[in-house]
């Protein structure tokens, strides 16, 4: 037994065993809801499969045998760095409501409950793929993230990323390139491996196949009448997640035939005359998929996602004009910022262009705008949705949630109110 184990007390224990039997439940129960939505397509089930393997028999991510991981907090660390120097990252922003209630106890009671989740995993210590982490990397995006940053790096190895919150000042840009070289650095003392053109140059490469596989994805997300459901589409992403990226894009490319072999069969759409709906805002993270499942089976099509767990990670391809090691990490730091539609930034008209942008593409017929209570970033930008929404006359609702199961009820009424008032208010964008 492990001097950690020894060390635990009765109340630990039995904390713990609550812990075990609720998170299980809950996870257990979601992934009920997302394999009993109709159109399921048989390819899906890899991607439901790490979740339940995360989420409910609580394995480790899936990897290969000897690869350390690295804990993320944000899209804005780069994967290929991390590959290139041996390790694998897992995005490790909790969506777990029985973490929530545990970190609910440590953090401010206005904290937003991504962050007291991943407070709760730390204290409850139950969950391989957060505690077998080598390293964990913060950026500090807002002033949650910067305060769950000093909370890690008291107990475990820590990177504290500072992110420009102005992307148009060059010395902003700079820094942040620096602070990729000094996380570079940080790595090396866990794999002993060095970052060289070589190694990076092979990252790049893996992950442009994961992104080739997302662009087939994006583009099949688009036809009309529907062949996946947004839920099935949050799920694969959010198993990208816990999977070495070569896996998850073998694993996409097979959904991409099957959806494609649909689309020219003419069969399995979801033909349903329903509205089209756009989920935008705060993190939507597994388990906590209560928003998609309510939109989708109280009878609205989750067409698009604008959110960091859905394709904003991997959208954009780094764009390089120099080819040398250096070269390519500014073109990293300029991916990971530059086009990020988060509104952690001062400056966030990239993100109404880029929702616009998803309305035309995905016929789109209302916006569903989550808010985390006490994400103060994403509530600060509804009113400025709203107002461009109103411009396009496309309806938007702003919904409130929690991390816990006593909003369900009230969100059922919302939106279907909401769904009604598409249907015979009629949204169209002008
Ligand atoms: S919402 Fe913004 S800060 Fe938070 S994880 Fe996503 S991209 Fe990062
Ligand atoms: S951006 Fe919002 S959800 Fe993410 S850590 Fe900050 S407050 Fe929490």
């Amino acid at each position: 037994m492990s001097e950690k184990a020894l060390s635990i007390s009765p109340a630990q224990t039995r904390q713990r065993e609550r812990f075990d039997r609720k998170s299980v439940a809950i996870a257990e129960k979601m992934l009920r809801r997302v394999n009993e939505l109709t159109h399921r397509p048989e390819a899906l089930t890899p991607f439901l499969e790490i979740l339940r393997r995360v989420f409910v028999d609580r394995e480790d991510a899936s990897r290969p045998h000897g690869t350390p991981t690295v804990g993320t907090y944000c899209v804005m660390v780069p994967p290929e760095i991390i590959y290139a120097q041996g390790a694998m990252p897992v995005k490790l922003c909790g969506g777990s409501y029985t973490a929530f209630s545990i970190g609910d106890d440590t953090a401010p009671r206005d904290a937003c409950p991504l962050v007291k989740a991943v407070m709760g995993f730390e204290e409850i210590d139950a969950m391989p793929v957060y505690q077998n982490c080598s390293l964990m990397a913060v950026p500090v995006t807002c002033d949650c993230k910067k305060k769950l940053a000093g909370y890690l790096s008291q107990r475990r190895p820590t990177a504290i990323l500072h992110v420009p919150a102005n992307r148009d000042r060059d010395e902003d840009m700079e820094r942040f390139v620096e602070e990729l070289y000094a996380f570079s650095g940080q790595l090396a003392n866990i794999t002993s491996k060095e970052l060289s053109y070589e190694n990076l140059s092979a990252a790049y490469r893996m992950m442009a196949d994961a992104q080739y596989q997302l662009s087939r994805f994006i583009d099949l997300r688009r036809k009309n009448p529907l062949l996946i459901r947004g839920t099935f589409a949050m799920a694969v992403m959010n198993a990208m997640s816990y999977t070495y990226a070569p896996d998850w894009t073998k694993q996409l490319a097979a959904l991409n035939d099957e959806l494609e072999a649909l689309a020219r069969k003419k069969e399995m759409a979801v033909r349903e005359n329903q509205p089209r709906i756009l989920l935008t805002g705060s993190p939507v993270i597994f388990p906590n998929f209560k928003l998609p499942l309510l939109i989708e089976e109280m009878g609205g099509l989750l067409a698009a996602d604008e959110t960091c767990m859905g394709e904003r990670g991997l959208y954009d391809p780094p764009a390089v004009a120099d080819h040398t090691l250096d070269g390519m990490m500014r073109a990293l730091s300029n991916r990971a910022t530059r086009p990020c539609t988060c509104p952690t930034f001062a400056d966030n008209k990239r993100r109404v262009y880029r929702i616009r942008q998803l309305i035309q593409d995905y016929k789109i017929q209302g916006v569903v705008y989550h808010v985390l209570r006490g994400c103060l970033v994403y509530d600060y930008e509804y009113a400025v949705l709203e107002e461009e929404m109103g411009k396009i006359g496309v309806p938007i609702i702003r919904v409130e949630t929690d991390y816990n199961e006593e909003d369900v009820e009230q969100l059922r009424i919302r939106t279907e109110a909401f769904l009604e008032l598409i249907k015979y208010g009629g949204g169209q964008a002008k």
